[in-house]
């Protein structure tokens, strides 16, 4: 169904069209140098007379977040406060600030401990001031105690209160010190994870509206009133795209509760900006809100927005609200922000493999937006009500700049604005209501009008505190910059617009197609929030016909072998730059059918798009890596030797390989086999899963479309136990490469071994019982999204997959608990269906192997999720599992699905690595702690190939996670590595006796 937000433009646009645009648009509607004339004094006066945020300022101006030490404090600031166990609390404060550097620390631990304590609370307990002596003797869990009371005053100076009615009676104090001050409450906390959070939030929300009602004025206009500010995140598990329905359905209703109480009260409610993958849903929650607004409280003007200038589409976005405020006949707050998510922008862009960036990459192109889209909303002013949220004093005077061009405007709600500001003819005094207002965060500052002020507890303050350390200790950032004495005000309000000029300024962040620089471009992805970047592959689906594949013989094997053995010859002696541009050339074509290959991974292997996607995008990035590689690894090395001889190492193929896929990755880990033994000179017999032929053909008839011989790649479709196994025992083969599991492999490599003749390489990736660490320091939220990936997508259908989880038994109640109450949100069901997290796994032999090791789990251990089985009309489907086990030993088996196995650890953490370790597998591991010597430690001691910290544990990407394992889990070496093709090759070194003519003419004449 068409949606209104179809309307608005795609937001991965070139920056430097969009930039020109915005120049355009300002192009004499602004006075810079006005501008900078006006915010010159309160710089001034702010260097002069240090606000609070001050001691925050200084302190990151001398350990800036770039150094171990403002490293340190971040770090210590986003964990410390939710660490339950004192052991683990001195561990960690003791790996932070142990090596770094405050204040010329001392040589042993506990002095260096103490003195960092107080070089921390010097700044910021004000009766810090005793002898360092006494601290000294005090101990480690003081030093924590004192590290923690600096945490909290640190998120004091963000936070107004623990609750609503702390936060309130603050805000009465601060309007006694400035009258006119206003603010905007926020409840602490986003991004909720399961549907008891969510109902918990709408509760603080709720209670918070009904507070602010109780001081409000209902017939004061709304920005008269103290208002709310909500987080959409907050209100709802699946606040995304994917579920659109589902959020329409469920999160208007929420949300419309408190746009009653808001309304009641006329109050302001702004709905928070957050990532730009959310922002058509948010819109869309929007207007649904605004139409109930205009059915039942049309005279309501305190329904609003935040709205983010560093996305490219700002001035767009701001033309939609406006479009619908005079469609329902509304007036809507929006206040425009710079936007607080950029390096999350930036990562996921890059992640995913977008055409551009959906933000800005410099620092002043988001400030020239921001000017251009506070243009574009005092030109709105029938629809709109600006609100300027900005701390940067040249935004600030430039917005009054503008101001006072676009007409006679009442001063904005503000007794401290700068008062140059209002009397320089923003408006007459009593000419009305102000027709925008400024905005700022607690804590930064004194000026401007409307206060954003977070309330809740310090358990939910982390998120926010992390994002404020980070923007203030930006070296960018506007409020660093005026800390920082040493920036002259020339520099401080330096004309974004100047800087903004063509050639003024160079971006040093490569494009994500251009992520690899010159090696190889990065596989294009797509953006599946964005309507236009879904449809192609929608309708690939529909349009799709599997193609049939017909099923080879063990005859067809063995002639197959002589014919790959009889091509050989050809293809290795195929310069490897030919072979290499052969590979690129299908890497291009494969880029090309994309929408094509996604459908059909869809179809025939039961993925989710975001998984056929990654799919396609890996294989990708096999052709290009290995068509590089093998340029690498292949060119002649000259080796030293004595005078007189020249010694070479070359490399070539070793003859015709044996290629066993699987049907978990049928596009990817087949093409990155076949791709690996082409690109060294390899002639290949290619033996895709049974269950996944079609799309393994399809990768064929790319690879022979951009030039590799048919007699060099064959594909043989059929059972393992006949065509799988009569390759194998073909004498003339040269290698075998395969992916699959344990038991297989090793029937393989007997068969292998009972083979007279040649010793024959073998490549095995198997599988693991892959674990995942989690001590009393990680984020349960970081680690609820991380096992949740890890364990169910792809329904668990990954070697890579998380299967056991070791969670230390401080948090493990409050995280399992999370963790069940995420996976309880998952949609299993049909995988063509976006909003499907989990689809079938892949045929009905699996479904039973892995129904019957849940019932078995049903006795022997402790079931955790209430769910059932097949629940869903679709065959094959299994809802997410999870089991508590008393002991990591009890769990002996891979279960490749999507069950997860639980069990909490106490103690020593190396030791629950070295039970890991016993189990045999060595594929994954995660590992979740914010004590990095630690994380470091357990990686080390762990025999595994791909270890992940802080993160899932899925979704190795090409040359930058090489993948796969040791013991159990393969043989390696390492898909997508450096090390990877040597085993494809046979080595030969080449002497000459360059003296053989009668004497060393190198040696006479050099
Ligand atoms: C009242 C209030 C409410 C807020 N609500 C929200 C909200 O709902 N959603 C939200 O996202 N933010 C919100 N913010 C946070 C806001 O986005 C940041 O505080 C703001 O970006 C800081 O901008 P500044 O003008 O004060 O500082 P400046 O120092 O002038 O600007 C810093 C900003 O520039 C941008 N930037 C930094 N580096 C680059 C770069 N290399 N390329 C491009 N751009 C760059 C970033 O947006 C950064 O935050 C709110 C802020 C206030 C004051």
């Amino acid at each position: 169904m068409p949606r209104t937000t179809d309307r608005l433009p795609f937001p991965y646009r070139s920056e430097a069209g969009v930039l020109a645009q915005r120049l355009a648009a300002l192009q004499g509607a602004l006075d810079w140098t006005a501008a900078a004339t006006q915010a010159a004094p309160w710089v001034r006066a702010v260097r002069e007379n240090p606000p609070p945020f001050w001691a925050m300022e200084s302190l990151l101006k001398e350990y800036p977040i770039s150094s171990a030490e403002g490293l340190a404090l971040m770090r210590l600031a986003e964990a410390l406060l939710r660490v339950p166990d004192a052991e683990t609390a001195i561990a960690l404060t003791a790996d932070q600030l142990g090596r770094a550097d405050f204040d010329g620390a001392a040589d042993s631990t506990l002095a260096r401990l103490s003195s960092t304590a107080i070089a921390m609370s010097k700044h910021f307990l004000p009766q810090a001031g005793s002898e360092p002596g006494l601290m000294v003797k005090l101990g480690a869990k003081s030093v924590v105690a004192a590290t923690l009371r600096a945490v909290q005053l640190l998120g004091r100076q963000f936070v107004l209160g623990q609750t609503i009615e702390e936060g309130m009676k603050e805000a009465a104090s601060a309007r006694k010190r400035q009258s006119n001050l206003s603010f905007s409450f926020d409840m602490l906390g986003e991004g909720a994870r399961t549907d008891t959070d969510a109902l918990r939030y709408l509760a603080s929300y709720r209670n918070a509206i009904a507070a602010i009602a109780r001081t409000a004025d209902p017939k004061r206009a709304p920005s008269q009133n103290d208002g709310i500010s909500i987080k959409l995140s907050a209100l709802h598990p699946r606040y995304e795209d994917a579920q659109h329905e589902r959020v329409m359905r469920e999160l208007v209703p929420r949300v419309w509760q408190l746009c009653e109480g808001a309304a009641a009260a006329n109050l302001n409610l702004t709905i928070d900006a957050e990532e730009v993958d959310r922002l058509e849903l948010s819109l869309e929650v929007f207007e649904a809100l605004a139409k109930l607004v205009a059915q039942h409280c049309p005279q309501w003007q305190g329904f609003g927005l935040a709205l983010q200038a560093y996305q490219t589409r700002a001035v767009e976005l701001i033309e939609h609200v406006a479009a619908l405020g005079r469609q329902y006949q509304l007036k809507f707050m929006c206040r425009l922000v710079k936007g607080a998510y950029w390096d999350a922008e930036i990562k996921r862009a890059q992640e995913l493999g977008l055409p551009a960036y959906p933000v800005f990459t410099q620092k002043p192109h988001t400030d020239v937006s921001y000017l251009a889209c506070a243009q574009a909303l005092l030109n709105a002013s029938d629809a709109i009500y600006p609100q300027f949220a900005t701390h940067n004093a040249g935004t600030i005077a430039a917005i009054l700049n503008m101001a006072m061009a676009t007409g006679p405007h009442a001063p904005p709600l503000c007794g401290s604005l700068p008062p140059e500001g209002a009397q320089a003819g923003l408006g007459r005094p009593g000419a009305g209501l102000p027709k925008f207002e400024l905005q700022r965060l607690h804590g930064m500052g004194a000026v401007s009008c409307r206060v954003y002020a977070p309330v809740g507890a310090h358990r939910d303050l982390l998120a926010y505190l992390v994002r404020r350390l980070l923007e203030n200790g930006a070296n960018s950032s506007f409020v660093h910059q005026l800390a920082d004495e040493s920036v002259g005000m020339d520099e401080l309000l330096l004309s974004p617009l100047e800087q903004s000029k063509p050639g003024a300024l160079m971006s040093s962040l490569p494009l994500p197609p251009d992520l690899y620089g010159q090696a190889r471009p990065n596989s294009l992805g797509l953006d599946l929030a964005v309507i236009a970047h879904r449809q192609p592959l929608l309708a690939a689906h529909t349009a799709l016909v599997v193609p049939s594949v017909p099923e080879a013989s063990a005859a067809d094997a063995q002639a197959a072998v002589a014919k790959a053995v009889q091509a050989f010859a050809d293809w290795n002696h195929t310069p490897v730059a030919e072979r290499a541009a052969t590979l690129r050339r299908a890497a291009y074509a494969m880029q090309l059918q994309l929408p094509r290959l996604c459908a059909l991974l869809v179809k025939e292997a039961h993925k989710g798009w975001g998984d056929a996607v990654s799919e396609v995008r890996e294989a990708i990035d096999f052709l290009r890596f290995y068509a590089n590689d093998a340029e690498r690894v292949m060119a002649p090395q000259t080796l030293p030797g004595p005078t007189g001889e020249s010694n070479t190492l070359r490399m070539e193929g070793r003859g015709a390989w044996v290629c066993i896929s699987p049907w978990n990755f049928p596009l990817a880990i087949f093409a990155g086999q076949v791709a690996a033994a082409l690109a060294t000179g390899n002639t290949v017999l290619a033996k895709p899963a049974e269950q996944t032929p079609a799309i393994a053909l399809e990768a064929v008839k790319l690879l022979h479309a951009a030039g590799v011989p048919a007699e060099a790649l064959q594909l043989l479709h059929g059972p393992g136990e006949t065509v799988g196994a009569s390759l194998v025992a073909q004498p003339g083969i040269a290698g075998v490469v395969f992916t699959g599991s344990t038991q297989v492999a090793k029937i393989i490599q007997r068969a292998l071994a009972a083979k007279d003749g040649p010793i024959i390489p073998l490549i095995a990736e198997t599988g693991g019982i892959n674990a995942m660490l989690v001590d009393s320091t990680a984020l349960p939220e970081q680690v609820a999204d991380a096992v949740v990936q890890s364990a169910f997508r792809s329904a668990g259908q990954r070697c890579s997959a998380l299967r056991l989880l070791c969670v230390h038994e401080a948090i493990a109640d409050g995280v399992i608990e999370m963790i069940e109450g995420a996976a309880k949100e998952l949609v299993a069901g049909d995988p063509s269906d976006l909003a499907t997290d989990l689809g079938p796994v892949i045929d009905a032999e699996a479904f039973g192997g892995i129904t019957r090791h849940v019932q078995r789990l049903r006795t022997d251990a402790q079931p955790l999720l209430d769910s059932r089985l097949a629940t869903h009309a679709q065959p094959h489907v299994i809802a997410p599992q999870m089991f508590e086990v008393p002991s990591i030993g009890a769990v002996t088996q891979e279960i490749f699905g999507p069950v997860l196995q639980v069990v909490r650890w106490g103690g020593d953490p190396m030791a629950v690595v070295q039970q890991i370790n016993a189990l045999g597998y060595g594929l994954t591991l995660g590992i979740q702690t914010r004590i990095d010597s630690r994380a470091l430690a357990l990686a080390g001691a762990a025999r595994v190939g791909n270890v992940y910290v802080n993160r899932n544990m899925i979704g190795a990407v090409v040359g930058v996670q090489p993948f796969g394992g040791e013991g159990l889990s393969g043989t390696g070496p390492k898909a997508g590595g450096p090390n990877y093709l040597l085993r494809f090759c046979a080595e030969q070194t080449l002497t000459i006796n360059t003296t053989a003519a009668g004497g060393n003419v190198a040696l006479f004449t050099g």
